[in-house]
């Protein structure tokens, strides 16, 4: 059972074709989770309307709704950990997935292994909480790290787990160049294989969420052919 306080993660699968949904579904309770399957847009709506799963995969290719129309529709009011399934597979989809606030993406066909590190990695991120530093402050930027709480200027962001996982990293390394390969590791977990893109499109939504003017950003300076720098003192 792989389980935070005694209680066993549940994983919500939004998948229509029923050998994948149930393929999936007896590969991650091999692996000790629980699991429930939504065969609609309709149903998973449903669904997390009573229960908060701790993970999400959601495939694009639904009956009802476009799987990315769903996805805005989640992340309007959860930032439930999500990895968007899609068919296609292409560039776009996979850029669109993650500028809606999917925190991975995976393109059929994939292998059993690949599935199960994308779904680990992300797990890691949620059940990582350091026990050290309680309160990081950057500029007007503060984060109560008990709490998984960013503020600007003492208002709320909104943040998804990676979101906040990038935001952590850079915090704690302030006035460092933090390169593109130990973010990666940071957030996404050793042996990770997703490409650049990930980061690059991640870092951009979290300008969008702390930057007076996202395109000349003061808090994630790009440090090109490195990676990102936050300032100590802003
Ligand atoms: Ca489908």
């Amino acid at each position: 059972m792989v389980s935070v306080t005694g209680r066993p993660l549940n994983i919500l699968i939004i998948e229509d074709h029923k050998d994948m949904a149930d393929t999936l579904s007896d590969l991650l309770e091999t692996l000790g989770y629980q699991t429930a399957i939504a065969d609609s847009a309709e149903n998973a709506v449903e669904y997390m309307a009573s229960e908060m799963p701790d993970l999400v995969l959601l495939d694009l290719g639904l009956p009802d709704m476009d799987g990315m129309s769903l996805l805005s529709k989640v992340r309007a009011n959860s930032f439930v950990p999500l990895i968007v399934v899609s068919g296609a597979g292409g560039d776009r989809d996979r850029v669109n997935a993650l500028e809606n606030g999917a925190d991975d993406f995976i393109a059929k066909p994939f292998s059993n292994a690949e599935l199960i590190a994308r779904v680990r990695a992300l797990m890691r991120r949620v059940e990582l909480t350091p026990q050290s530093d309680t309160r990081i402050v950057v500029g007007r930027l503060e984060l109560d790290i008990p709490h998984r709480r960013a503020t600007m200027r003492g208002k709320k962001i909104h943040l998804t787990p990676i979101e906040y996982a990038l935001l952590h990293t850079l915090m704690k390394n302030a006035g460092n160049v933090v390169t593109y390969d130990e973010l990666l590791r940071a957030v996404w977990g050793e042996g990770y294989t997703g490409d650049f893109s990930v980061l690059r499109v991640n870092i951009s939504r979290l300008r969008q969420k702390i930057e007076d003017d996202p395109r000349v950003p003061v808090y994630i300076i790009t440090i090109p052919g490195q990676g990102y720098h936050m300032p100590a003192v802003i």
